[in-house]
């Protein structure tokens, strides 16, 4: 008999990261029992300190590239145990090739064994460095994949195949949200990324580096809004990869200035190598879950970076 899809009891792998932990507020805010597995390589409990004394939340210190255990029924599974910093791309290649496939795999086969939904978090590092822009679901991406970033790109390209591959041939439902850039509190200070990168440089009035020109581009989304996508996405009936991201395009040089500006710093622009294979644009075309999720982003990005900026002055001061 198929399982009604009110998605009652859920596991989160990865939820106690800067994404899982804003997925994991949302999904009890829409009343899910949820589970989080997590070994805290890149989470933190603080981000999910607001969730434990919730009954309807638990918490399993657990590496989930070894067999998954649930007791009891499960609706879905959402995939998102990964370090995702691309300075994390040369600190922990194997553990990020090991999440993305074994990760995946384990995560698969219990979703398989409970007749669980699958929603697995996959990125525009599928795109590698982009040859068309903006990119749709149908580009087939450009990525080396000897390069540094080579370790993330291909353990979410393999996750991508595998995810197909048990929705074609064990019939399990498959959704797959490929996630742009996205910024937002609970995003750790040592992350690495550009948005934590610049305010914490801004807030502590230390040089703010941008690599190479700073003519490369992302598009930056607010947090909120990807969550708004993923959980319109779990309750779709589409199956195959949905870009979540903000058109908002912009150059990393005009971001630092941004971010500089509204903390109303003094700190300067100084710049630093652009490291190998980093992509020269990004900007998702986002029809696709205009269309299908009807979802586009609610929150706008300065107004996300003004949140932001509130929380990395909070977390600096708590830090020193
Ligand atoms: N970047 C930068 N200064 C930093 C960190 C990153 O100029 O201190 C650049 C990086 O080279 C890339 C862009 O900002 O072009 C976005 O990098 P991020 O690490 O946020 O993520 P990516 O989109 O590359 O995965």
């Amino acid at each position: 008999m198929a399982r009604s899809r009110s998605f009652e009891r859920v596991l989160v792998t990865g939820g106690a990261g800067f994404i899982g932990s804003h997925l994991c507020r949302r999904l009890l805010d829409e009343g899910c029992e949820v589970i989080v597995f997590d070994n805290l390589l890149t989470g933190s409990m603080s981000n999910i300190q607001e969730l434990l004394g919730n009954p309807r939340f638990s918490f399993e210190h657990y590496d989930v590239t070894n067999y998954l255990y649930v007791d009891g029924p499960l609706d879905a599974i959402l995939h998102f145990a990964s370090p995702a910093s691309p300075a994390d791309f040369e600190r922990l290649p194997i553990q990020i090739l090991k999440v993305g496939s074994l990760g995946t795999h384990k995560a698969l086969g219990l979703a398989k064994a409970k007749g669980a939904r699958f929603l697995l978090a996959s990125t525009s590092e599928c795109y590698g460095d982009p040859e068309v822009s903006p990119q749709p679901e149908t580009y087939w991406g450009n990525v080396n994949p000897v390069g540094i970033r080579g370790v993330y790109d291909e353990a979410k390209r393999f996750s991508e195949a595998m995810t197909m591959a048990y929705h074609r041939h064990h019939g399990v439902e498959a959704r797959i949200v490929r996630i742009f850039n996205t910024f937002g509190p609970r995003m750790q200070i040592n992350d690495g990324r550009a948005i934590p990168n610049f305010f914490t440089q801004s807030i502590r009035g230390d040089d703010v580096t941008v690599y190479g020109d700073g003519s490369q581009t992302r598009s930056i989304n607010y947090v909120s809004n990807l969550v708004d996508g993923i959980w319109a996405l779990l309750r779709s009936d589409y199956v195959g990869p949905v870009n979540i991201g903000s058109e908002a395009e912009i150059s990393m040089l005009d971001l630092a200035r941004t971010i500089i500006d509204l903390v109303g710093s003094r700190s300067k622009v100084i710049h630093r190598d652009l490291p190998a294979d980093d992509p020269k644009v990004r900007r998702p075309d986002i029809t696709i879950a205009r269309t299908q999720l009807g979802w586009s982003p609610a929150v706008d990005p300065i107004e996300g970076l003004e949140r932001t900026r509130d929380y990395f002055v909070e977390a600096l001061a708590a830090h020193s």
